[in-house]
């Protein structure tokens, strides 16, 4: 746990939270400011801050905990779809510094918005960036 963690304080039980599960490893709870009904937050009960940190089994834990909220939207929200989000980094929107994924219930009137402009780019730019990625060291 680490001790300025606000989602370690909710895991704790020391910051309020609306949790809807959990299992030996892993917590669920509801989002303060949520971008739809339902919107949720799947955490490794143990901290890691982000994509890069967390364990392999962390991640694979945390990611079955998500599908299992979602089925329990499933039976209870009904939602059209699913969005399930991480950002990692603050270039990327990350606020909250200990690993979470955001399980967004979607529905067919609801407000969001694809994040990104798909920009385009030439076949050989695509190439040239696929050879950078397959050079680097997992
Ligand atoms: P991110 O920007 O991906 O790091 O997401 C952090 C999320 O945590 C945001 O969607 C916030 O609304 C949410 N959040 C911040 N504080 C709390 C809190 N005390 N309880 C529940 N969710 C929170
Ligand atoms: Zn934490």
């Amino acid at each position: 746990m680490a001790s300025d963690c606000l989602f370690c304080g909710i895991i704790a039980g020391d910051v309020p939270g609306q949790i809807v599960d959990s299992d030996e490893h892993t917590v669920a709870f509801m989002d303060i400011n949520p971008a739809t009904p339902g919107h949720a937050l799947v955490v490794p009960r143990e901290h890691s801050s982000d994509l890069m940190e967390i364990s392999d089994e962390d991640l694979e834990r945390t990611m079955v905990a998500a599908r299992r909220l979602a089925r329990k939207m499933e039976a209870s929200l009904e939602p059209a779809g699913y969005n399930v989000l991480n950002a990692c980094r603050p270039a990327a929107w990350q606020t909250v510094f200990h690993f979470h994924l955001h399980v967004i219930p979607r529905y067919e009137d609801d407000p969001l918005k694809l994040p990104w402009v798909p920009r385009g780019a030439e076949p050989d730019e695509i190439a040239a960036v696929a050879d950078r990625i397959r050079e680097g060291q997992a």
